[in-house]
């Protein structure tokens, strides 16, 4: 039979996470690839989750999300934001940040709008422009002075007549870049020069260290009205399986995407739901030691990789150090990641699939450090035999 798949999602094949945490499983590596914590949540997030079932919150709940969430949603946003969305017609509760950004792009992008995303981008961007039937354009991130960031000429090229869509990721992944107060004024401009909508990608909005703050685009002049924010439970409280996530905006780009994600997945799973608003509510202190925790987790590898032989760029937020592999004399990402686990025993993940243009992360290879102590010591224990391969 020929391919049955259709012609627009050919090429996307088994995604990058699924490929390399098999392959860490069947080799028995250390996993410094997919992007998860190997530990647990908030114990009383936990158990709220648990109560929630117990109590019969089992069936369908309400499209748009219970509203003990949409509530604690409207709440933390007004509180560390300064924003205020309206839980009853700007907040959608949505299956994981992949959905709330999936049903946005479906819901705002005909056939054949453009959508720019700074490269290299979540994966899950490009099939969700592919989907739609629209086209991407990339505005590539690079590093300058230890940090990735882009060339504002750059960014205002790629957009055109057709371009309908800038998705914003910060604090980014896979570089670890947040982005400063000038690159979001930059992008503001864009916006507001070209009439787009912005779709932003904040999961890692509580993960950022060295005193580094999130500044979210909506907060910008003349962005609120323009914005569709997105965030998701899973990074900011280490329930990734969880896939929780939301959509803020103004009430009809909000319905908008409601209408898509309506038929998408009709709702989000009831218990989780609810947990999460008692995170929101109750554990932002277990998550402001958690940022402090991860911030000397980002330190202890980024050293082990250096003194592994690795470039390292020191990440202001995420989970994740992206490295230059070239220092020890490898040149592509992909190829060493597939080998990483025969010569240490280590997966990490070839960030060149997260670009239009893989020829231009040839050479990165992304590292999570969302692990205990003594995984990442073990880890960069047996990384520092590469440089003697070399
Ligand atoms: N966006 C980014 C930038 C991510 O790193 C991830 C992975 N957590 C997601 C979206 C997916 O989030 P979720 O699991 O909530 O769908
Ligand atoms: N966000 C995580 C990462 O970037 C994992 C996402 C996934 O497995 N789809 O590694």
């Amino acid at each position: 039979m020929n391919d049955p798949l259709v012609t627009r999602m050919r090429g996307f094949g088994t995604t990058i996470f699924a490929e390399m945490s098999t392959l860490a499983l069947r080799t028995g590596s250390i996993n410094l690839g997919q992007g998860f914590p190997d530990t647990d949540g908030p114990a009383a997030m936990l158990e709220r989750a648990v109560s929630a079932i117990r109590e019969g919150a089992n069936q369908y709940p309400p499209g748009p999300g219970v509203p003990e969430l949409r509530q604690a949603i409207c709440a933390h946003h007004k509180d560390h934001y300064g924003l205020f969305f309206d839980p009853d017609g700007e907040i959608l509760v949505t299956v994981g940040a992949t959905e709330a950004v999936a049903a946005a792009i479906l819901a705002l992008c005909e056939p054949g709008d453009e959508v720019i995303a700074f490269e290299p981008y979540y994966d899950s961007y490009a099939a969700s422009v592919a989907l739609a039937g629209a086209v991407l354009r990339p505005v590539t991130l690079r590093p300058v002075e230890g940090r990735f960031t882009f060339d504002p000429a750059e960014l205002r090229a790629a957009a055109g007549p057709r371009t309908r869509v800038v998705l914003v990721n910060s604090p980014h992944n896979p570089t670890g870049t947040v982005f400063t107060r000038a690159e979001l004024d930059e992008i503001a401009l864009l916006c507001q020069e070209h009439d787009l909508i912005a779709v932003t990608d904040e999961v890692y909005e509580h993960l950022t260290f060295d005193g580094v703050e999130h500044v979210p685009l909506a907060t910008l002049p003349g962005m609120r009205e323009r914005t569709v924010m997105t965030s998701s439970a899973g990074k900011t409280f280490s329930v990734t399986g969880w896939k929780t996530g939301w959509i803020c905006g103004p009430a009809e780009l909000v319905r908008a995407a409601q209408t898509v994600k309506q038929f998408l997945t009709f709702t989000a799973a009831a218990p989780w739901q609810l947990a999460v608003a008692h995170g929101l509510r109750h554990e932002l202190d277990w998550v402001f030691r958690l940022r402090a925790d991860l911030e000397s987790k980002r330190d202890r590898l980024a050293a082990g990789l250096s003194a592994a032989g690795f470039e390292v760029y020191r990440p202001a937020g995420t989970y994740f150090v992206q490295t230059d592999i070239r220092p020890l004399g490898f040149t592509d990402g992909l190829a060493l990641a597939r080998e990483l686990p025969s010569l240490a025993g280590v997966v990490a993940v070839p960030t060149q699939v997260f670009y239009a243009r893989p020829e231009r992360g040839r050479h990165f290879v992304r590292f999570a450090f969302c692990k205990r102590d003594e995984v990442i010591d073990e880890a960069v224990s047996r990384l520092a035999r590469l440089g003697a391969l070399s």
